[in-house]
């Protein structure tokens, strides 16, 4: 099928054979999700449950007949290939080797990778192994994103999450010998009863791992309370206070001069890397680029268009059983030029690249203009936001106040 065949969205799924409604130029970026987890963490609304392993087989059966299906839309060879694929979940390291065998195998029968592209595999400490590490690299997998969370073994309880932080740096050193250069951490700060203090030395501790050799990329998320999660449970019963306002503010601060000591620069709100070492995939989503997606509940954008494959994982394997292959989705939103432009604000505010000014003036009426320029008029006042000719972009301090600057932006859009 020609590259730039049409992406067609029926009421069954996402179809390359029905009637044609959106003419797309390839997609150059990949997610695929992998809902398996060794324990449900307390905080987590990811679709995720935990592994029984006895469904991983027919999980990659089907994720096979998928990206076979998908293929076709992404940027072929010949005009360079994906340029990032991002395997997330989950835990997708709990997939028994010899199934990452076969999905890599699989994987690079349909799809093409482009020179130097980036390959992301989200890993829990737990289950590195170096047979699967090596096994990941032999498969073309860069990057490994490594749930750490925190150093202390109270918080990791409090967040439910069962690993051993001594195994972070365990699972950091095997994938670095097993050849995987590019290394990231997530962290989580803002833990009820986690004082500055020890999220200062979690950063610190992440920095000296593998001496100080381990990372090249740190993601620092503020715990929120997403509504049905046992966490948001627990608040409301009163078993803990949420952390205060202004200690979190100040535990925002504390990051970035750590993170900037010692030469990881913030890209994006959660988001630091040594320059070059930049997530290119997380990129791609916050730029508003277009990527498919793969497996239950996985988001695709493309053409315009948004959709997610449905998230129950037997309604899933159903869904693409049914249709040869092509996803079941839920959620679909054509295109939508207004919508679109609210989500590049959105999504590019929260960039130390800041948004582009001109693609977003480009986009709308004079009135609309605007009213979008005298919406930023007091947020600069207020020393949150800079103008720049290219760009408007948050300063330190209004990266604190992210959602707000955004939500401020697009209100003014909408009118
Ligand atoms: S390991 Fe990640 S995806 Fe799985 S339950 Fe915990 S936070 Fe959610």
């Amino acid at each position: 099928m020609p590259s730039s065949s049409p992406l067609t969205i029926s009421g069954r799924g996402l179809s390359s054979r029905g009637p044609l409604q959106t003419l797309h130029a390839p997609a150059r970026s990949l997610y695929v999700h992998v809902p398996f987890c060794f324990h449900k963490c307390h905080y987590c609304d990811f679709y995720s449950f935990v592994d029984t392993q006895d469904r991983q087989g027919l999980f990659v059966d089907r994720l096979v007949s998928e990206l076979r299906a998908l293929a076709p839309h992404a940027r072929p060879a010949r005009d360079g290939g994906l340029d990032t694929v991002f395997v997330g979940g989950g835990t997708p390291s709990l997939l028994a080797v010899p199934l990452w065998e076969r999905l890599l195998q699989e994987f690079h029968g349909v799809f093409a990778l482009a020179p130097g592209a980036e390959f992301t595999v989200e890993c829990n400490p737990e289950t590195v192994t170096p047979e699967l590490m090596q096994t990941l690299v032999r498969g073309g997998v860069t990057r490994v994103s490594m749930g750490a969370q925190s150093f202390e073994s109270r918080h990791l309880k409090t967040l439910e999450r069962w690993h051993d932080p001594q195994s972070v740096e365990r699972a950091l050193g095997i994938a670095r010998d097993a050849g995987i250069a590019r290394r990231s951490v997530d962290l989580i700060f803002g833990v009820p009863e986690q004082t500055p203090a020890e999220w200062r030395g979690d950063l610190t501790r992440a920095l000296g791992l593998l001496g100080g050799q381990a990372l090249e990329h740190i993601s620092c998320y503020a715990l929120t309370y997403e509504p049905n999660t046992a966490m948001t449970r627990r608040l409301e019963l009163g078993d803990f206070e949420p952390m205060d306002e202004d200690v979190e503010a100040q535990m925002y601060r504390d990051t970035l001069a750590i993170l900037r000591d010692a030469g990881l620069e913030r890209y994006e709100v959660s988001n630091f890397a040594r320059p070059g070492a930049e997530c290119q995939h997380n990129l791609a989503y916050w730029r508003q680029d277009q990527w498919l997606a793969a497996g239950p509940s996985g988001s695709a954008h493309v053409g315009g268009q948004r959709w997610k494959n449905i998230p129950r994982l037997t309604d899933w394997m159903e869904g693409v059983e049914a249709s040869g292959g092509y996803s079941p989705i839920v959620d679909f939103e054509g295109v939508d030029l207004s919508r679109a432009v609210r989500e590049l604000v959105m999504t590019t505010v929260r960039l130390a690249e800041g948004m582009p000014v001109a693609r977003v003036m480009s986009a709308l009426d004079d009135a609309a203009r605007d009213r979008l320029n005298a919406a930023a008029v007091p947020l600069e006042s207020r020393g949150w936001l800079t103008r720049a000719p290219g760009a408007w972009r948050l300063t330190d301090e209004g990266f604190l106040f992210a959602d707000g600057v955004a939500a401020e932006l697009m209100s003014a859009i909408a009118g």
